[in-house]
């Protein structure tokens, strides 16, 4: 593993970004600071150093965002047409695909995702603003047949539900908040978006050059704050008709109980502990950097990471010894490092909780090896985590069944498929999964035999918006991408037409 840290220079929009005093509040199309004039402050993760002062919005800002994007909701924007809405999308395409480097820089440094990461999540960004484009075009009622004696002709309509709150996780904003922007623009909804307090500066940018790029006042409002007090109070909003929720299952409980004031609709992305199946006659070329990646990409900070490796017992040694090999290959570094392949994890409390598990992982009688420490010399400031293997891993134990959500792999040796989809299955989640195997028939039984929202089958990690992404059990529910994404931004009307 090398660490080298060499910042390339910013770009001067990401520069005058950083150089505010204070990012505010964006509702109703201008910057405004939060009404109690508190703030707090984000860090680099790569330095530890203090970045940012943002505003603290509590109540009051998240009624002033709720009532502005309400007023937005019932003004002109409703009276936008399929293919007015499509055009602002396909505009907004081309303003971030020319904004991009800007925007990924101004991530890297609040969450600590490397830019060469980032760099890579492009494409899925611009797939996404075509689906939403297609999307906004492709809304359909239906008419139905019916018993009603006489001339009755009945039908359904679609429309948009209302004001959106997004509640916004910090393991990558920049690409996660258009699932709920593209969206809210598709069907003509309106949003107030709120992003963890530990990564929110992508969110707030992103929110200021929508405007720029035509979107009115009101539709796109973001308050940023601590989910304590911003994120609860958008959660148990009287007049917020929908949460898009992504975090972890213990927020998702209390957005739950929060929501019954208005019995909102839901949408719930939560955590995960998924397993990733390799199979005796897998192609180890592809299966070990497939699986260690379906772990440290991100360093470890993706809810479907596979950090539960199921290896069958006749390819353990083989797989670990290639596994190791491949760790001295991946290079840590500064998020701004292009050459770096992983980055710091968010936060000291975060780095503090994954050294925990190396703990509790030895205590428990697995074996390390690799990692396990945080990293020194020129990386020593910031919350940079040696990528971890842990080997003779059961599924008892606390780092098979918990979410650790750092670069922390297990091994978990099984004998035939039926076990390893029996240990799959034996967890409270089901967001994601995978099976290396070259025989199909394996392949598609492991496939239909795990309980989980999406599985990959020799390969980990692709998320289309053609196809969508979900998960089950204390994952949650709500798909992301495809027409049921849509469906949940739009309520349905019967309507009875008498003649
Ligand atoms: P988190 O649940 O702590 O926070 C998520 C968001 O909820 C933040 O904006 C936070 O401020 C807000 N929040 C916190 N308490 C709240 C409350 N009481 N009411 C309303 N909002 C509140 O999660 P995190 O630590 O930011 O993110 C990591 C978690 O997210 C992991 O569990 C990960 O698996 C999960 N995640 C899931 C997906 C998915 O698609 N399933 C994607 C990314 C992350």
């Amino acid at each position: 593993m090398t660490t080298i840290q060499q910042s390339p220079a910013l770009s001067e929009q990401a520069q005058n970004f950083w150089s505010r005093e204070v990012h505010h509040l964006f509702i109703d199309g201008q910057m405004v600071p939060a009404q109690s004039g508190k703030t707090l402050t984000t860090t680099n993760p790569s330095t530890g150093e203090p970045l940012a002062r943002f505003a603290s919005g509590g109540q009051a800002d998240v009624d002033h965002a709720v009532l502005a994007a309400r007023k937005a909701f019932n003004g002109p924007w409703s009276s936008w047409n399929p293919y007015e809405r499509q055009a602002l999308l396909m505009r907004i395409a081309d303003v971030l695909d020319h904004r991009f480097e800007e925007l990924i820089q101004i991530e890297a440094m609040d969450m600590g995702a490397p830019v060469s990461r980032l760099r890579n999540t492009k494409a899925s960004l611009m797939k996404m603003l075509a689906f939403f484009a297609s999307q906004a075009t492709s809304i359909s009622g239906e008419t139905l047949m019916n018993g009603i004696p006489g001339n009755v002709t009945t039908m359904t309509l679609k429309a948009p539900v209302g004001v959106i709150g997004g509640i916004i996780p910090w393991n990558g904003p920049l690409n996660s908040q258009f699932w709920i922007i593209g969206a809210v623009l598709a069907s003509g909804c309106t949003a107030v978006l709120k992003p963890a307090s530990e990564a929110s500066m992508s969110v707030l940018r992103v929110a200021e050059i929508l405007h720029e790029a035509g979107v009115p006042a009101g539709v796109i409002n973001v308050v940023t704050g601590s989910g304590r007090e911003a994120g609860n109070a958008l959660a148990a909003h009287h007049d917020v008709d929908r949460i898009a929720f992504t975090g972890s299952t213990e927020t998702g409980r209390r957005i739950i109980e929060a929501s019954t004031v208005n019995i909102k609709k839901l949408q719930l992305e939560l955590g995960g502990k998924s397993a990733d199946i390799i199979c005796a006659d897998a192609d180890l070329a592809k299966a070990v950097p497939g699986a260690a990646m379906g772990v440290f990409a991100n360093s470890g900070q993706i809810c479907f990471a596979g950090t539960r490796v199921l290896v069958q017992r006749p390819i353990v040694e083989e797989f670990t010894d290639r596994l190791l090999a491949f760790m001295k290959t991946l290079r840590v570094g500064h998020s701004l490092d292009s050459a770096a392949a992983l980055g710091p994890v968010i936060s000291q409390p975060q780095l503090d909780t994954v050294l925990s598990y190396i703990d509790i992982g030895r205590n428990e009688g697995a074996e390390l090896l690799c990692g396990g420490k945080r990293m020194g010399n020129e990386l020593r400031n910031g919350y940079f985590m040696e990528p971890s293997v842990f080997g003779g891993v059961t599924n008892e134990m606390r780092i098979a069944r918990e979410e650790i959500f750092g670069p922390v792999l297990s091994i978990l040796p099984f004998d035939d498929v039926d076990e390893a989809i029996a240990i799959a299955n034996d967890s409270e989640y089901g967001l994601g999964g995978a099976v290396w195997s070259q025989n199909l028939s394996t392949a598609l039984r492991v496939v239909q035999g795990v309980h989980t929202g999406t599985m990959w089958v020799n390969c980990y990690g692709y998320i289309d918006p053609l196809v969508g992404f979900s998960g089950t059990k204390l994952s949650g529910y709500g798909s992301k991408g495809t027409a049921a994404h849509m469906d949940t931004y739009l309520y349905t009307k019967s309507v009875y037409l008498q003649l």
